[in-house]
Parts: C-alpha cells; structure tokens; sequence
C-alpha cells in the first residue's frame, strides 16, 4: 500500500482548464472520497492517478514513485503503477466465469498454479463469491458484478484502489449494502482508496476523509464531522448535508466566546475567522421555545419515522430546517432560538 501526493496539479483540455493547482497528500491506508457536482474534475483527478491522462503541469507521487511530472515529461503507463481501478460499467470480461475473472490478473502475471488458486480462493471469499464462482456475468445481479469487480482488484494487491461512481447504476437499496462490501474491503486490505462520487451521503457513510471539488478545484478536504460541523465556504455549507446559510453582522470575541447579531437577534456563534460574515445552520442549532428570540412560521412538516422535518420561515421570507419530535400543523407560528452554529467568512 502507498501514500499518495498531488502537487499543483494542473489539467487543462485544448487550452481550456479542468483542475487548477490541485495539492493534497493521501495517507497510506486512507479512504478518501473526491465529491462534488457534475463537471468539478473528479474523473479527471482520478484518471491523472490512474496514468490514462497526462497533467499540464505539477507532479504525481505514489508511494517511493514518482507517477507523472509535466515540467520532465515523466509518465508512468498505467499497468506499471499496481493501481486498482473499479468503474461504474464493473468491465468484466462477458466470457469468462466469475474465477477466471478474477484469477485473469494472476494469470497474466504468470503465478504458479497452486499460488493462483490459493489467492484465487481467498479474494473469491473476502467478497462473499465462493458460491457463484462458476457463473458468468450475465447471470449476476449488479451489486454482484461489483463484486467481482473488486475481487479482480483484490488478487492484484495494488498500492492503490482507484474507484470511479461504482454504485452508480445500482438502486438505493443495493447501494447501502455495497458500501458495506466497500467499507469491509478497505478494512480487509488497508489499501489506499479513492473513490469519486456526487453523492454526499455515500462519501459521508464511507470515507476517512472527503475532498469536496467545486470548478477543478478542491475547495475543503476534511473528515465528515468537520465538513459537516465546520463548514468553510456556501458552497461546502450547502453541498454537504442540510442546513441554511444566513448572514450575521456585529460580531463580537469576548475570550473564548464569540457573539453576533442575526436578524436583530443576538446568538452566540463558534468560528475561528476573526471577521466571519455567515453562518451554517444545521437542524441541530435550531431550537423551538416558546422564549425563541426569533419567530417563524411553519411551511411545512414532514414525517421522517421518529421525528419531523420542519419547514420555516422567518419574517423576512428566509427559509430555515428544522427537526421536532413534534408534529406541527402548517402555518404555526414557533419561537426558534439559535444554539451555537458555525460561523465563516467569505467574501
Ligand atoms: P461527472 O460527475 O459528470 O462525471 P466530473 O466531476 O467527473 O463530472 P470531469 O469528467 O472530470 O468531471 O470533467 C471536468 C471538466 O473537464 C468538464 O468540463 C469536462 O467537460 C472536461 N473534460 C473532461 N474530459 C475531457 C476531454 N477528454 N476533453 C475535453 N474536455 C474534457
């Protein structure tokens, strides 16, 4: 397994950039999650790992190799690198049976026998395949196809696991349980992973730490509980979980204790900017009391098993989430108060 070190990586397509000086450094063993919406650069972040594209400036390190310099030309092809890649099309061969798809890499190799069917046999097991190893993809579902996927990932040992949407094409139900086969498979190998999606909730489920991309860039790169509780931009605030981005103005640091105004209201905010100008209002930083220095009124109340998801809104027409064990009718008017939230500063 390898470490992996990305410095000012840039990638640009007939003149027109698609990464701007990408630098970050993945630890040995790392799950890591490139999220972001449609058109940020995840795949190309991903195939200037893997060796498919060559960046236009910057450097590429994996493990003790360095894997690509634009400045010295230096490009290592992509079958030298020992990267495992898993795409969303699963790309199993249709004519072979699930064990020589997995053993194909081995083969290749030219391993022993008795070491290729030994390593064959353990990779089939950590992905729960010893059953439907005779079968041939057509007759497996596609969370099985994943599988084998990984399992033909598996018997190579890469430094690295390069993992591109591969839930993609599966329903919701299926989804959950493979990134349980994902997460299992990460902790089975300790191998490095990178794993492209657009959806937060998968790279919250699964992931070490997440680079979220916005525009070829990464804009923060954090575990879940700091993206979702520190936010550092609107646009990390919005993409990663639910919550609502308000202004404040006034903002006074007395010791460890910060305090702003929102809406005439005075909060007590968490922040580490000196002059943080918004907040990021989670669910949990709202909460209803009939003393709540600020009044809202209920738009609408959904039922989310156990609790409710409230719809508010402040008198000034500005939209607010909020969770109750309570039921309240549409058109309620609810005293919220402000509990700590997160305060950032952007221009
Ligand atoms: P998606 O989630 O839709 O796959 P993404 O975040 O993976 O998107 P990329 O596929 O990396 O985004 O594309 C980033 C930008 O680079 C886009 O503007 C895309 O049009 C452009 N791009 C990617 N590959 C090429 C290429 N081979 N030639 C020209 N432009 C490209």
């Amino acid at each position: 397994m390898a470490d992996i070190s990305l410095t000012s990586v840039e990638k640009h397509f007939d003149g027109i950039p698609a990464l701007h000086a990408i630098s970050a450094d993945i630890q040995d063993g790392e799950f890591i999650a490139l999220l972001g919406p449609s058109g940020c650069g995840k795949s190309t972040l991903l195939r200037l790992l893997a060796g498919f594209e060559m960046p236009t400036a910057g450097t590429i390190r994996i493990g003790s190799t360095e894997m690509a310099n634009a400045q010295t030309g230096r490009s290592v092809a992509p079958e030298a690198r020992n990267i495992g890649f898993v795409f969303q099309s699963y790309a199993l061969w249709p004519h072979m049976t699930v064990r020589r798809n997995v053993c194909y890499p081995l083969e290749v190799r030219g391993l022993p026998k008795a070491e290729l069917i030994r390593q064959t046999d353990a990779a089939l097991q950590a992905t729960g395949l010893q059953q439907l190893a005779g079968r041939m993809p057509s007759e497996l579902s596609g969370g099985q196809r994943q599988r084998v996927a990984l399992a033909r990932c598996l018997v190579s040992d890469p430094d690295a696991v390069l993992l591109d949407e591969p839930l993609a094409n599966l329903d919701v139900a299926l989804r959950a349980s493979m990134q349980e086969v994902f997460t299992d498979f990460h902790s089975r190998t300790g191998a490095t992973m990178v794993y492209v999606t657009h959806d937060q909730t998968e790279a919250m489920a699964m992931a070490d730490r997440i680079a979220v991309m916005s525009e070829g860039r990464i804009v923060q790169f954090d575990t879940p509980e700091t993206l979702y509780t520190q936010p550092r931009s609107r646009f990390v605030a919005d993409f990663v979980g639910e919550g609502t981005v308000l202004p404040i103005h006034d903002v006074r640091h007395a010791g460890t204790q910060s305090q702003a105004q929102l809406y005439g209201a005075q909060i007590t905010i968490q922040t580490d900017a000196q002059r943080p100008n918004l907040i990021c209002l989670r669910p949990e930083n709202i909460r209803i009391t009939e003393t709540g220095n600020l009044r809202s009124e209920v738009k609408r109340s959904t039922y989310l098993g156990g609790r409710y998801r409230l719809t508010l809104q402040l008198p000034n027409g500005m939209p607010l989430i909020a969770e109750s064990q309570q039921r309240y009718a549409a058109g309620t008017q609810l005293g919220v108060s402000i509990d700590a939230p997160w305060a950032f500063a952007e221009a």
